[in-house]
This record gives structure tokens, C-alpha cells and sequence, in this order.
């Protein structure tokens, strides 16, 4: 979805929002740690999320893998930056038409800086010479395809400031005039250059609107993190800082976490006074770094940390892209929808309502009633499995589950502390947040189940018809009210599993399925059965059933959640070590069950049937 139509829709309800920039990082190790801060913020609802181009278009094949990423496996809706620096108009086409064909809609377009080591902007043989004719070009070659945003400079551009006040004032007005052409060229919103100086903001924003320019101007607002990089980004850029801050600077300048704490204050304070002028969202200039934007953004009241808002109780893809549609998903990739929207980009149309229905009978999942074949593979995926990229990681992995394992019963002490909140990754899952806070009123039960040797690998409590905002079960608009089957998903002995058997099949209100890794599923449900999870009731909707337990995608999950024992955990460990046989062991031979209490109101409590208590 173009930018300015979700900007248009937040003006029109009267809502302030914000957005996050990053830049490509350097290495892949740091690709992947900026992909699970991605994860995070998101989740924080910003209205986009923008990549930039590296100067002199040195990242260019990370942006672009970086932007096809962000918008279709963080489903945030995603800005890529793209400049005329070394970019022939060819290289430029195909840039935009490689995100145009993932369905990345917007592109802040910008003439760019000169490569490293270069003091002047030189135009490339075939190429721009600015951001104006990269505009036209844009709009020319891809019609209305992309939302297009370009750069303002509340104090001009770097290279129009100078000493002279009268010919700093022409250059001023000049570089506002050509804005105005940028923005009639087919500029819909406009972000600032950083700046300091709230004030010369709103003379900026009042300059721009005195001669005709109407489109939305977002703030750039870069927290002040290390008074080196803030001397640094304030001198390349000539940015004005006024007296109380350079003085407040300096005297704190060798105190690192004093420097910091003032960058949050004053993004406060100017945020604050942004919001109050009537700017309708900021931008921030994120450095790749959560905590100083992430505590101005919630000191602003712009978001609330305790309570994260859902719209669905997984992430969808932002719209505009042929997932836009998508409304049902099987509860087995809750902990992995990376792995899932990989499985499903085939996929040319997504249930909408119903999985019965339209997941099997109608669109392209139609065959997931045939063995779940149509889901795509993981193999080519290296990211996939989160060891594959770094030393560091294993590290991390090997303190959380054990730098070697003596037997089951270290394996169930790891089930233990991430149900309990001690470890925060899981080979289950792929994120590193712990286990889901909706999932929290289960975690006595959870340590307890894998105490007894039920290692839960996903689940949900039962909701009845709590109301759409309650902090850890709420989701969707508010107004509504939610509810859930309580759903247990554990790994087990082949011992525990046959005495647990007839426990399950005493309880009719329960449905289950099961399976060893080579075996085929067993237990109550039909082929073809879909058992609604998780379903919502909002003022003037039909009813949304947004995650069922569906049998006939359990054989594709379930060569995944075995497959997971060996590459998210054995792989810590060496090839003839003890722990990875260990592993392997269980994955050969235990089963994996899928179980759900039919009777949210009055069934027996799951986790009791699974203990036998
Ligand atoms: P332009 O809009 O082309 O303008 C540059 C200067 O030339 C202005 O002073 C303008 O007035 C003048 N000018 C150009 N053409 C004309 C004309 N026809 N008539 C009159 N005046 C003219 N750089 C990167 O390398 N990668 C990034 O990802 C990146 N992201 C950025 C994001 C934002 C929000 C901002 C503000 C800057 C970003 N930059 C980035 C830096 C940017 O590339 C530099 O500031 C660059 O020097 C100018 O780019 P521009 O698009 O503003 O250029």
C-alpha cells in the first residue's frame, strides 16, 4: 500500500503515528541481528519501516534483499531509499522493477550523496544528476505503481549553506522551489533531514505551504546517542545546534550513558512540541538501535510497550501484495511464521474466512488436503536456522539449552525455563521474545507438563469472549471480544504416549493428532478436519477465525518440528558428541501430539487430562 494513503487514513481518524529508518549493516551476522530488532519494534505498530542506499550505492543488493524482507517476512510496510549515485538509468530500472515484483510499493527517491572519498556529486554516464529527474522517471516508466517520497532540508541542503545571510536566504528559497518541483513531479510526502531546532522545523514546514507544497512533512528526528556520532552527523550535515544543547553536550561529553539519556530527553521534548504544532507523525532515525528511539516514542505516549497491539493474533503481510487477503492460518507456525510465509509465497490466493472452504476447496492451499503438498520447501532458506550465520549465535544457543546435554532430563530443564521465563530462545520458535505473553497463564502447568516428560512446543490457553484490548489475549479492533480452545502441542516418550492415549480418548470434547517422525498420523480427527482455535466477534463483522487446527497440514509441520531438533539444537553440538545423538535419539522416536479441549467453557482442563490429574 502506498505511504500516503495509510498517512491520509491516520489524518483522517485523527491519529498521530511514527516510522523507523535503518540502514543496511555491514555484515551478515549483523543483517540477521538487525532482522530480530526488526521483529521487535515492529511489533509497535510504526506506520513503515524505510532501508536505506548505502552512499554510492554501495549496499545496493543488501537494500534491496533488505527491503524484499521487511516487507514480506517482517510484514511491515516498507520504504526502500534509492539514489542516482552510480546508478545508470538501466540499473535503476531494475532496482525498482526487483521491488516493484515482491510488492515493496514505496521508494524514497533522492539523489545521494557521493561514494566515500569523493568530495562532489558527479552524474554516472546514463544516469541523474538529481533527485527531480529520478522522480519523473519514477513516475514516467512505473506509472502510479510507487508511492514516491523525497527529501526535504528544513535549513537547505548542505551545499546552499553558507555565511552570507542574504545568499543563505536565496539558497533557502531556492531549494524550496525546487522541492516544490520534486513534489510536482510526483513527491507525495516529504522527510527531513535531521535537525535540532524545533522551531526552524515549523518556519519550514509554514515556508513550504506558503508556496503551494500540501503534501505531508514528516520530522527526521535523530536521538542523540554518542556525542561523537552526534559532532559527526551535525557537521557533515551543517546542521544548526542551538547554544543549550551544545552546551548541555559538552558538559557531559565523557559520560556515555549520561549522553545518551540526554539524546531521549530532548527527543522528547522535541517530539513533544512536534505533536503539538499539529505534525501529524515522526520519523525516526533509528541508527539500527531500539532502546533511545523505542524511549521517546513511549515517553510521547506515541507507544505503549506494555501493551502491543495485534490486528490478528499472528503477523500479516502489509497490504498490497497478494497476501493482503490472507485471513486464516494453521496454528502450527505460530512460533515460526517466517518458516510459514516461505512455505505459503507460492501461493496465489490465501483463505479468507474460512480453511474449510476457501483454504481447501477454492485457491491455491487446495492441496493441503492432499498430504500438504503444496507447501513450498525450507531447504534453500539458510536463514532459516538460526545457528547458520555466526559463532556468537551458537554461543548464545549453547548457554540457553546447554553447552552439552548428559540426558533427558537436561532436555526437559530447558522446556522448563523457557516456560518459565528463564531462557528466551526456544528451537521452536523464531524470535528470541520468550514465550508469547498470551501464553503466560499457562507457564506453571507448562513446567509442569515438562517435568513429567510433555515437552510443549506451542499452545493457548482458553479465552472466552475476553474483550479485544485485554493486554496479553486481546487482538483486533477494539470493541470486540476473542476467544480461544485451550491447544497443547508436545513432544513425548513413545512410553508416555501409549499411556496417554486412552486419557485423551476418555474425554470426548478433545481432538488430537499424533505421529512419530516416520510414522503416519494417528488419533480422533479426520483427514480433513479443521477445528476453529482462535475466532473474534467485532461490532458489525461476521465473525474472524483467524487460527484453526488443521489435520491436513500436520505431515508438513510435523517433518518441520522434527527436522528441528537437529538443526536449531543438535547442530550446537559436535557431530559424534553425546548431546547430538541425544537429540536425534528423540526426534527418532518419540511423538509429536496436537491436542485441543473442543469445550472452551465447561472441558476438563487439557493440561490436567495430559497429567492424568
Ligand atoms: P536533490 O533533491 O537532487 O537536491 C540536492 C541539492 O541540489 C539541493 O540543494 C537542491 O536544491 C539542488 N538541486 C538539484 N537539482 C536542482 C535543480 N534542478 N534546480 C535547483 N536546485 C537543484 N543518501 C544516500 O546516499 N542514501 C540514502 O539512503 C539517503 N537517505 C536520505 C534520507 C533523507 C530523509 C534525507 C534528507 C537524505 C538522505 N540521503 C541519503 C542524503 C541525500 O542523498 C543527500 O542529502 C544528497 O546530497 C541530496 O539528495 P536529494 O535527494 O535531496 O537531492
Amino acid at each position: 500500500m502506498k505511504l500516503i494513503d495509510k498517512i491520509n487514513q491516520k489524518l483522517k481518524e485523527g491519529k498521530t503515528f511514527f516510522s523507523f529508518e535503518f540502514f543496511p549493516p555491514r555484515t551478515e551476522e549483523g543483517v540477521e541481528n538487525l532482522f530480530e530488532r526488526l521483529d521487535r519494534m515492529v511489533a509497535y505498530a510504526p506506520i513503515f519501516c524505510d532501508i536505506t542506499w548505502g552512499a554510492g550505492g554501495s549496499t545496493a543488493d543488501v537494500t534491496l534483499d533488505i527491503a524484499t524482507r521487511m516487507q514480506n517476512q517482517v510484514c511491515v510496510e516498507t520504504m526502500m531509499h534509492l539514489t542516482c549515485t552510480n546508478m545508470p538509468v538501466e540499473k535503476l530500472e531494475s532496482a525498482l522493477k526487483e521491488v516493484k515484483k515482491v510488492g515493496v510499493q514505496n521508494i524514497l527517491a533522492l539523489r545521494g550523496d557521493p561514494p566515500k572519498g569523493q568530495e562532489k556529486f558527479e552524474v554516472v554516464e546514463g544516469g541523474f544528476s538529481c533527485a527531480l529527474d529520478l522522480v519523473k522517471y519514477i513516475r514516467k516508466e512505473f506509472g502510479d505503481f510507487f508511492g514516491i517520497c523525497v527529501a526535504g532540508y528544513p535549513e537547505a541542503h548542505p551545499d546552499g549553506i553558507v555565511e552570507d545571510p542574504q545568499q543563505m536566504e536565496k539558497n533557502y528559497w531556492a531549494d524550496i522551489a525546487y522541492l516544490k518541483q520534486k513534489v510536482d513531479a510526483g513527491g507525495e510526502l516529504i522527510i527531513t533531514q535531521l535537525f535540532y531546532d524545533v522551531e526552524r522545523f515549523v518556519q519550514f514546514v509554514a515556508d513550504c505551504r506558503s508556496v503551494g507544497i500540501t503534501v505531508p512533512i514528516l520530522p527526521g528526528i535523530m536521538p542523540i546517542m554518542t556525542y561523537g556520532g552526534f559532532k559527526r552527523m551535525t557537521g557533515f550535515c551543517k546542521t544548526k545546534v542551538p547554544a543549550e544543547i551544545s552546551d548541555a553536550l559538552e558538559a557531559i561529553k565523557d559520560n556515555d550513558e549520561a549522553v545518551k539519556n540526554f539524546g531521549i530527553d530532548l527527543g522528547v521534548r522535541m517530539c513533544r512540541r512536534l505533536l503539538e504544532v499539529g505534525t501529524p507523525g515522526v520519523h525516526m532515525y533509528t541508527l539500527n538501535l531500539e532502546k533511545s528511539a523505542v524511549a521517546i516514542l513511549e515517553r510521547v505516549g506515541l507507544i505503549d510497550t506494555s501493551r502491543v497491539p495485534r490486528p490478528l493474533p499472528w503477523r500479516h503481510i502489509p497490504s498490497g501484495t497478494s497476501r493482503v487477503v490472507e485471513a486464516v492460518r494453521p496454528v502450527f507456525w505460530s512460533n515460526r511464521p517466517k518458516a510459514y510465509l516461505k512455505r505459503t509465497q507460492e501461493w496465489t490466493s490465501y483463505p479468507a474466512g474460512s480453511w474449510a472452504t476457501n483454504g481447501r476447496r477454492g485457491g491455491a492451499p487446495a492441496a493441503a488436503s492432499s498430504g500438504g503438498a503444496v507447501y513450498g520447501s525450507l531447504s534453500e532458506q539458510p536463514y532459516m536456522s538460526r545457528h547458520s550465520c555466526s559463532e556468537a549465535r551458537r554461543e548464545k544457543a549453547r548457554a540457553a539449552w546447554g553447552a552439552e546435554l548428559g540426558g533427558v532430563e537436561d532436555v526437559k530443564a530447558v522446556f522448563k525455563k523457557y516456560a518459565q521465563g528463564e531462557v528466551s530462545l526456544f528451537p521452536w520458535a523464531e524470535g528470541e521474545a520468550g514465550l508469547p505473553a498470551e501464553c503466560a497463564p499457562l507457564r506453571e502447568q507448562l513446567a509442569q507438563l515438562a517435568a513429567a516428560g510433555y515437552l510443549v512446543i506451542n499452545c493457548q490457553p482458553g479465552v472466552n469472549g475476553a474483550p479485544s484490548t485485554h493486554p496479553t489475549s486481546g487482538w483486533g479492533a477494539p470493541g470486540g471480544y476473542v476467544y480461544g480452545r485451550p491447544y497443547l502441542e508436545f513432544f513425548c516418550s513413545p512410553e508416555a504416549w501409549e499411556a496417554l492415549r486412552p486419557r485423551l480418548d476418555a474425554v470426548p470434547s478433545v481432538s488430537y493428532i499424533a505421529s512419530t517422525a516416520a510414522g503416519s498420523p494417528a488419533g480422533n480427527m479426520g483427514a480433513d478436519d479443521v477445528i476453529g482455535l482462535t475466532w473474534g466477534v467485532f461490532p458489525g463483522k461476521e465473525v474472524v477465525q483467524p487460527t484453526v487446527l488443521c489435520a491436513a497440514s500436520f505431515p508438513v509441520w510435523k517433518e518441520e518440528a522434527f527436522g528441528l531438533w537437529a538443526s536449531e539444537w543438535g547442530a550446537l553440538y559436535g557431530a559424534d558428541s553425546a548431546s547430538r545423538s541425544l537429540l536425534a535419539g528423540l526426534a527418532g522416536s518419540w511423538v509429536l501430539v496436537a491436542a485441543v479441549q473442543n469445550d472452551y467453557v465447561a472441558g476438563a482442563d487439557l493440561a490436567g487430562v495430559v497429567l492424568g490429574q
